[in-house]
Order: C-alpha cells, then sequence, then structure tokens
C-alpha cells in the first residue's frame, strides 16, 4: 500500500486517514464479474462534480465500481453494478429507520439483531445482491425489531 500520496490534489493515506479504517479491503485489481482492469477514478468523472471524497474503483469493462474510506484509497467494499449499488442504498436506508424512528433503540443493537440473524458480522458494502435482499427481507418482516424486543 502506497503511503501518503498525492492525487487528483488531495492527499491520500496519510497516517490520521488510515487509522480511522479498522476493516481493510484489498483494492480490486480486476474485477470479478468481467475480468477488465479496474482503475482507481476520481468519481466526478461519472457524476461530472465531485460530492465528498472523490476517489472511486471502476471498472473499465462493466462499469461496476466501489468508493472508498475518506482521505484514502481503501475500498469500503466489493465492486459493485448499478442494481447492487442501489439495493446496497436502499439496505441502508431500511436499517437506518429501524433506530431512527425509535429513540430508545442503538444502532449497535440493530446491527447486533442483523449479525445473529446473517450469522457473521455484516458490512453493507460488502454484500451481493441477494445478500442486501436478505438484509432488506429481515427489515421488513420485522425479524430485527423481533429480536431487539427479546433481547431487551
Ligand atoms: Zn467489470
Amino acid at each position: 500500500m502506497k503511503v501518503d500520496y498525492g492525487l487528483f490534489g488531495r492527499r491520500v493515506n496519510a497516517p490520521a486517514a488510515l487509522a480511522r479504517v479498522k476493516d481493510r479491503v484489498i483494492p480490486p485489481a480486476e474485477c470479478p464479474k468481467c475480468r477488465s482492469t479496474v482503475d482507481l477514478v476520481n468519481h466526478a468523472e461519472i457524476y461530472g462534480k465531485e460530492y465528498g471524497w472523490p476517489l472511486l474503483y471502476l471498472c473499465c469493462g462493466c462499469g461496476a465500481r466501489v468508493g472508498t474510506h475518506p482521505g484514502t484509497d481503501i475500498p469500503l467494499g466489493t465492486l459493485a453494478d448499478e442494481r447492487t449499488i442501489k439495493a446496497r442504498r436502499e439496505t441502508h436506508e431500511l436499517l437506518d429507520g429501524l433506530w431512527r424512528s425509535n429513540p430508545d433503540r442503538l444502532r449497535s443493537r440493530v446491527y447486533a439483531a442483523l449479525n445473529q440473524l446473517m450469522g457473521s458480522q455484516i458490512h453493507i458494502g460488502w454484500l451481493d445482491f441477494e445478500g442486501c435482499q436478505r438484509v432488506m427481507t429481515y427489515c421488513r418482516t420485522g425479524q430485527i425489531s423481533r429480536l431487539i424486543s427479546q433481547s431487551a
């Protein structure tokens, strides 16, 4: 890993930024789906302008992509196609809704219940499309809420 370098006028992988990232994913060298090269780009290439931290891994074949932790070139998760990106966003919103709507409920308890249902530690950025569907089902059917109530 390159430490503390400049790219697109940004300082990348400064020690303080690296220290904030707990779960480090190795940057994708090639796309698992189409085997094309993956480039580290500025997301303004896709979105037209920068929103926050702009470094993004982009497959030059199929357009699968994944963002990076602020201040670093460490991926937030695995490369995702359009429908997976959308599913991850929806999954995040549903999970957030489970604790934001309830002042007594902590975010950490929502995730603990989810991890229990999924049988392992979950990061939304690492889920594929099917994984997202499964988590959303747990949210919508109230399984996560029931588990939290039971352990309260
Ligand atoms: Zn690809």
